[in-house]
């Protein structure tokens, strides 16, 4: 599973020519996105010569507010002025933990435009995990590296490997930020965490210095009441159970939502509860969100978006399903999407066609 030693060789080219850098990853960060983008940004500020930005497209949830450099990261949504000028200043472009320019939304739009504006004068590097879709993607050229590794854990692992390449991380909030990463997207280590080198790399971080207890309880002993609440009623209320293709559909609307105070990063989680159901396969967990800003291009006039999100156990791929319906995608047995329009019609969706993608044992 290493990267190719050629790409690593082009990718660290590119990265010690780099003077100024802009990281994106992806809309509604989560733990990978922002552990790859920052661990990336600390990694590459260890030489002083380089002026290093985190730009994403829109917020991320409080309990990962307390990573190293969060405080500095641009949001296109709420600062798309200081975005379009670091991006046009940029020499460099790294987007981390996505590979498609519609999962950043407006904001793949302006990196389009500025890449194809700059031709040459502009190095991009794509450090991903997710399957690629080549007509959805980057198309290849001289100046742009993709490093995408499906059977990666976690994009944060493929960051350590670019950056560290055999040698040791000499910054600890680099090291903090791609362990949490790791952590995250494994679950703390429960799921896509059956490869030895992850454990190698865990143990250089933590010899690096990275206080791994104190990640757990910023990450998992953070919750609030609404929070709490909210999973208590979508376990007992909310979830259905369709036993021929040991599936679990939770559906959340705006109003229900906003009774438990839901703030965004709230859901993170609930959709793998059901899987600890023994009878239960495939869960998906929808949800009901407004339509930002940066998303208006995409939704065909409605004021509402679905978010969908799915997991599933063992040999039962989501990605496909997330794909053709969602016109979403991800990785086997996690994967997203979206749908723009009423709840009702995207739980409609979900039931017209489930019973054609999972398997009935
Ligand atoms: P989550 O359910 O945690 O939001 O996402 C699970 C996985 O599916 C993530 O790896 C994420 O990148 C991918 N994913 C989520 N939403 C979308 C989407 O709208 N489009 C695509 N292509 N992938 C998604
Ligand atoms: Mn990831």
């Amino acid at each position: 599973m290493a990267i190719d030693k050629t790409l690593i060789n082009k990718a660290q080219a590119i990265l010690d020519a780099a003077r100024n850098v802009v990281i994106l990853t992806h809309m509604s960060p989560d733990g990978d996105a922002m552990g790859s983008a920052l661990g990336m940004k600390h990694a590459l500020c260890m030489s002083p010569a380089k002026q290093v930005s985190v730009v994403v497209p829109n917020g991320f949830p409080d309990f990962l507010a307390w990573m190293p450099g969060a405080d500095e990261i641009i949001i296109y949504e709420k600062d798309a002025a200081k975005a379009n000028e670091l991006l046009e200043e940029a020499d460099t472009i790294i987007c981390t933990d996505f590979n498609e320019p519609k999962r950043i939304g407006a904001l793949g739009q302006k990196m389009l435009d500025m890449v194809s504006a700059k031709g040459d004068a502009v190095n991009v590097m794509m450090i991903d995990h997710h399957l690629m879709m080549p007509e959805r993607t980057l198309q290849d050229a001289a100046n742009i590296v993709k490093i995408v590794e499906a059977a990666s854990p976690s994009a944060s692992q493929l960051v350590y490997e670019v950056v560290s390449a055999g040698s040791e991380i000499k910054s600890l909030d680099a090291a903090t930020c791609i362990y949490t990463g790791m952590m995250t997207d494994t679950g703390n280590f429960a799921f896509n965490s059956n490869h030895p080198e992850l454990y190698e790399i865990v143990a250089k971080l933590v010899a690096a210095g990275v206080d791994k207890d104190a990640v757990y309880n910023h990450i998992f002993n953070a919750w609030s009441e609404g929070r709490m609440r909210l999973v208590g009623y979508c376990l007992d209320r909310k979830m259905r159970i369709f036993p021929e293709r040991h599936a679990s559909l939770i559906a959340l609307s705006g109003k229900e939502l906003y009774r438990f105070n839901f703030k965004s990063g709230d859901a993170e989680g609930i959709v793998n509860m059901p899987l600890s159901i023994k009878e239960v396969n495939y869960s998906c967990l929808m949800r009901e969100d407004k339509v930002t800003e940066a998303e208006k291009a995409f939704a065909n006039g409605s004021k509402k978006k679905i978010k969908i999100s799915m997991r599933s156990q063992g040999d039962r791929p989501v990605n496909m399903f997330c794909h053709d319906i969602f016109n979403g995608g991800g990785h086997k047995n996690a994967s997203g999407g979206e749908y723009y329009g009423p709840l009702e019609e995207a739980v409609k969706l979900f039931l017209d066609n489930y019973e054609k993608y999972f398997l009935a044992d």
